[in-house]
C-alpha cells in the first residue's frame, strides 16, 4: 500500500510544505466528521495559532502512547486527518476549545527533527477511492453494517438514535465506514486501524467485525446490568412492601417491632405467676422472637403462642366453698325430684370437703336426653362456687381435638380442654365433659386415651397440650361427665367413673317440672308476666301426652317456649290481654296433636303382643305381630330386626315346638305353616334378646287363635327350654308401659331387685308379675287356657 501512496503523493499545500500538526491523545478523527475538543498543551495551542495563517488547515494525528507529553515523530502514527479549524473558543483556564472538521486522510511524509516550537509536518493527501457504482457485494455489506449499527445503538444507549439517519445518507462503503467509525465509542487504536485502511470495502468489513464483537460484549454487559437491576428492584420491592406493612401497622396502632414485643412479653411472663420451668421456656421463646426480622411470619406465630400461654389462668382460681345445705338448696331450687341423684352428689361433696386432696372417682351422669344432666352440673358448680364450663365431646374423633396441634402447624390451636380452661379464666373450674359416650375412635388417633390423661389424677397435674407444649396443672379442675348410654363409654374411662343414673320422668314428674320450673323459666325468658299468660293444669297434661313423647323434658320445654312466643305477639298487640291456655285452645298455639294416645291396642287380639324396648332415649312400647298362614314352614322376619332379635325369634319358635302338644298346637305346624313375625314402625332398627318372651307369646296366640290381653306388657329373654332370663333397662321399660296405660307387666324373676329403682308412681298403677317360665307368661297373657292335644 505504501508504495502505491508514495506514487500518488500530493502535498496539502504547495506554498507551505509544512502544516501544523496537533497530536491527539486517545482520539481519532475521520474525514467528514466535525469534532469539538479542548486543547491545553502550549505546543498544540501554538500549532493551532499557526494553522490560522494557513487557511486554518491542521493535521490531526493520534499519539501512539497516551502518556507521552511532548511527542515527536516516532510517537505519532503516520496517518491522520487533514482538517479545517472551524472555530476557536478561548477558555478562562488558559485552554482553548476548538471545533474542527476532518477533510481527508493524510500521511506524514517528513517532520522537522529537533526541538521545534510546535509540531509541523509535510503531509501528503491520501486520496479516497470512489467507485462510481456500488456492486451488489458492497451493497450487501453496507446493508449488513447498517443493521449492525442499529443493533449497536439499541444496546449502547449513550449515543443518539438520530445517528441512524446519517447512516442512511452514506451511499458508499468508505463514507459509511468513516461515519460509523467516527460516531461509535470504541478503542482509539481500533479506530486508527480503520483510518489507516484505505480500501473502502475492506474498511467496512473491518468495521463490521469490530461491530460484531462490540455488540456481543454490549449484550452481555446489558444482561449483567439487567440482572443487577433486577436484584436492586427486588430489594426495592421488599423495602417498599416492608414500608407499607409498617404504615398499615402504624394505622392499626401495632407499631411494635418483634424486639419491642418480646420486651413487653417478658414483662407479662414474669408477672403471670407461672411455675419457674414454664416461665424460663417462654422467656426463651421471647429471645428467639426478638431476633426475628420485622414482619416475619414466625415472629407472629411465636407472638400468638405466647399470648395464648399467657391467657391461661396459671395462678388464678376461684374460692371454693362447700356448704352442703346451701348446695342442697340450690339443687332443689333448680330441679324437681332427682332425689337420689342429689343425694349422691351431696355425698361426693361431703367427702370432698373432708378430704380436699382426695382424688375421687369422676362423677358420670348417665341418662336419656333432657333429664337434666347438664343443668344439674350447672347447679353443682354454682352450689360450690366454681366456674362452670361445658366441653361437648360428641363426634370428637381426633386426639388433637383434645390435646391440640403442635404450634408448628399452620393454624394450630390448643385442644378443647385448654381452651375451656382459658375460657374459664380460673384453674379450678367445674368442667363438664358432655356426651363422653359419643367419642369417636378411628385412624386419627384415640381421643379416649387422650381423655384418660386429662382425667387421671396421677397424670393431670402435668397435662401436656401439644400446642402449649408446657405442663399445665389440671389437678384442681373438678371434672364431671355425662353420657346417654353407659355401655358405650370406652372401658378404660368407665373404670374411673362413678356412674349416677338419671332415669326417664313419669308423666307426673314432667307435670311438676313443667309447672314449677319450665313455665316460670320460659315466661321470664320471653318477658311475659305470670298474670298475662296462664297455662291450665289440664293443658300441661295435654301437652305431655299429645305433643311430646320423650324420656326427658326438652320437648316439653320447647312446646312451652312456643306457647310463650305465640302469646308474646298477642300481648304486644294488646297489653291488657290475659291469655288462658287450655286443652281446648292448645291447637291454636301448637298446631294439631303430634301423638295420638299411645298406639296401644284397645282390644285383645290374636297374634299381637305388647313388648317393651329400651333405647338410649328412654323406654318404649314395642308391639309385635305374628301371622300364621298355610305354607311350607317358611319363617319371615320383618321390621328392621337385628341379628340377635332374629335369633331370638327362631329360639321362640323352637321353644313352642317343644311344648306344642301341651299348648294344643299340631306338632307339624313348623312344616305346614309359614310364620311371619313383624315389629311395626318397620323403619326403626330394633335389636336385642329381650323381646323373646313376647315373640313366643304372639306365636302361640297365632297358632292357637287365642287372643292376648291388651293390657299386659312383657319383657324377658327366652331360652330353648322356655326359661325367662333377665333383661336391662327395666326402669325405662316399665315407664313406657305406665305411659301406655298398661295394667300388668311381666318381668323376669331375676329382675325383681331392679324394681327398687322403678318409680313409686309407676309401681302404684302397674302390677308387676315376676316370671321364670314361658308357661307362666302364657298363663297370664292369653285370654284363655289352651287345651292340650290328646
Ligand atoms: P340433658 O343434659 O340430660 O340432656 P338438660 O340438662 O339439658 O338435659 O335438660 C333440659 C332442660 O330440662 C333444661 O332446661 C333443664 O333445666 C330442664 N330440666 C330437666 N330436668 C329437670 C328437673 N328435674 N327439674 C327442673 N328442670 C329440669
Amino acid at each position: 500500500m505504501s508504495n502505491e501512496t508514495q506514487k500518488e503523493v500530493e502535498l496539502v499545500s504547495a506554498e507551505h510544505p509544512l502544516i501544523p500538526v496537533l497530536a491527539l491523545r486517545g482520539l481519532v478523527v475521520f474525514p467528514g466528521m466535525s469534532l469539538q475538543f479542548d486543547v491545553a498543551r502550549p505546543k498544540s495551542i501554538l500549532a493551532l495559532k499557526n494553522s490560522m495563517d494557513q487557511e486554518q488547515k491542521i493535521f490531526l494525528v493520534a499519539q501512539k502512547d497516551l502518556t507521552v507529553n511532548d511527542p515527536g515523530k516516532d510517537d505519532l502514527y503516520s496517518i491522520g486527518v487533514i482538517a479545517k479549524v472551524r472555530q476557536v473558543i478561548r477558555r478562562s483556564d488558559e485552554g482553548i476549545r476548538v471545533i474542527v472538521e476532518g477533510i481527508s486522510r493524510g500521511k506524514i511524509i517528513s517532520m522537522p527533527e529537533g526541538n521545534t516550537e510546535y509540531l509541523s509536518a509535510e503531509v501528503a493527501i491520501l486520496p479516497t477511492k470512489v467507485t462510481k457504482k456500488v456492486t451488489p457485494r458492497q451493497e450487501a455489506q453496507m446493508r449488513y453494517v447498517r443493521t449492525q449499527f442499529e443493533e449497536y445503538i439499541r444496546n449502547y444507549t449513550q449515543i443518539s438514535p438520530d445517528l441512524v439517519i446519517g447512516v442512511l445518507e452514506k451511499k458508499n462503503c468508505g463514507d459509511l465506514a468513516d461515519y460509523i467509525a467516527a460516531n461509535i465509542n470504541f478503542d482509539y487504536e481500533q479506530k486508527q486501524q480503520l483510518l489507516e485502511e484505505l480500501s473502502p470495502f475492506s474498511r467496512l468489513q473491518k468495521l463490521s467485525r469490530i461491530l460484531k464483537d462490540e455488540i456481543r460484549v454490549l449484550t452481555l454487559e446489558n444482561k449483567i446490568q439487567e440482572k443487577a437491576k433486577e436484584q436492586i428492584d427486588e430489594n426495592q420491592r421488599d423495602y417498599y412492601l416492608r414500608e407499607q406493612m409498617r404504615a398499615i401497622a402504624d394505622e392499626l396502632g401495632e407499631d411494635d417491632t418483634p424486639a419491642e414485643e418480646a420486651d413487653q412479653m417478658r414483662k407479662r411472663i414474669q408477672e403471670a405467676g407461672m411455675p419457674k420451668e414454664q416461665q424460663e421456656k417462654l422467656l426463651k421463646e421471647c429471645d428467639r422472637m426478638a431476633k426475628m426480622p420485622e414482619g416475619s411470619h414466625e415472629a407472629s406465630v411465636i407472638l400468638s403462642y405466647l399470648d395464648t400461654c399467657l391467657s391461661l389462668p396459671w395462678n388464678s382460681s376461684s374460692k371454693e366453698h362447700i356448704d352442703l345445705s346451701k348446695a342442697k338448696k340450690i339443687m332443689d331450687r333448680d330441679h324437681y325430684g332427682l332425689t337420689k341423684v342429689k343425694e349422691r352428689i351431696l355425698e361426693s361433696l361431703a367427702v370432698k370437703k373432708l378430704n380436699p386432696k382426695m382424688q375421687g372417682q369422676i362423677i358420670c351422669l348417665v341418662g336419656p336426653p333432657g333429664v337434666g344432666k347438664t343443668s344439674i352440673a350447672h347447679s353443682i358448680a354454682e352450689a360450690i362456687g366454681r366456674k362452670y364450663i361445658r366441653v361437648s365431646l360428641g363426634g370428637v374423633r381426633d386426639e388433637s381435638d383434645i390435646m391440640g396441634h403442635r404450634k408448628t402447624y399452620i393454624g394450630s390451636m390448643p385442644g378443647r380442654i385448654i381452651n375451656a380452661i382459658r375460657q374459664a379464666g380460673v384453674n379450678n373450674p367445674l368442667l363438664l365433659l358432655d356426651e363422653i359416650d359419643k367419642l369417636g375412635n378411628d385412624f386419627r388417633g384415640d381421643p379416649s386415651s387422650a381423655l384418660l390423661e386429662v382425667l387421671d389424677p396421677d397424670q393431670n397435674s402435668t397435662f401436656y397440650d401439644h400446642y402449649i407444649d408446657l405442663p399445665f396443672d389440671l389437678s384442681h379442675v373438678l371434672f364431671l361427665t355425662t353420657a346417654n348410654d353407659a355401655s358405650a363409654i370406652p372401658a378404660p374411662l368407665y373404670d374411673r367413673m362413678d356412674v349416677i343414673t338419671l332415669g326417664s320422668y313419669t308423666h307426673q314428674e314432667k307435670f311438676h317440672i313443667a309447672g314449677k320450673h319450665l313455665i316460670p323459666k320460659q315466661l321470664k325468658k320471653n318477658g311475659i308476666n305470670s298474670d298475662q299468660l296462664k297455662i291450665s293444669a289440664s293443658a300441661i297434661h295435654a301437652i305431655i301426652d299429645g305433643y311430646t313423647r320423650e324420656a326427658g323434658v326438652r320437648g316439653l320445654e320447647r312446646m312451652i317456649s312456643e306457647i310463650c312466643r305465640k302469646s308474646a305477639i298477642k300481648i304486644v298487640k294488646n297489653s291488657k290481654i290475659v291469655i288462658h291456655v287450655t286443652p281446648k285452645n292448645l291447637e291454636e298455639f301448637l298446631g294439631p296433636k303430634k301423638f295420638r294416645e299411645e298406639n296401644q291396642n284397645k282390644k285383645d287380639q290374636v297374634g299381637l303382643v305388647n313388648g317393651l324396648a329400651w333405647t338410649t332415649v328412654g323406654g318404649e312400647m314395642l308391639p309385635i305381630e305374628v301371622a300364621v298362614m298355610d305354607g311350607s314352614g317358611k319363617i319371615e322376619l320383618t321390621g328392621s330386626l337385628g341379628d340377635v332379635m332374629k335369633e331370638s325369634a327362631k329360639t321362640a319358635i323352637s321353644c313352642i315346638r317343644t311344648r306344642a302338644k301341651s299348648l294344643g298346637i299340631r306338632t307339624d305346624f313348623y312344616s305346614k305353616y309359614d310364620i311371619h313375625i313383624h315389629a311395626p314402625e318397620g323403619a326403626i332398627p330394633k335389636d336385642g334378646p329381650s323381646a323373646g318372651a313376647a315373640m313366643a307369646t304372639a306365636i302361640t296366640s297365632a297358632l292357637t287363635s287365642i287372643p292376648i290381653r291388651h293390657d299386659v306388657a312383657m319383657t324377658g329373654e327366652i331360652t330353648l327350654l322356655g326359661r325367662i332370663l333377665p333383661i336391662g333397662g327395666l326402669k325405662e321399660k316399665t315407664m313406657a308401659a305406665y305411659r301406655a296405660g298398661i295394667k300388668t307387666v311381666l318381668i323376669p324373676s331375676e329382675n325383681v331387685p331392679d324394681l327398687e329403682e322403678v318409680d313409686t308412681e309407676v309401681k302404684k298403677s302397674v302390677q308387676f308379675l315376676p316370671v321364670e317360665e314361658i308357661d307362666q307368661v302364657l298363663n297370664v297373657a292369653l285370654t284363655k287356657k289352651p287345651v292340650p292335644l290328646q
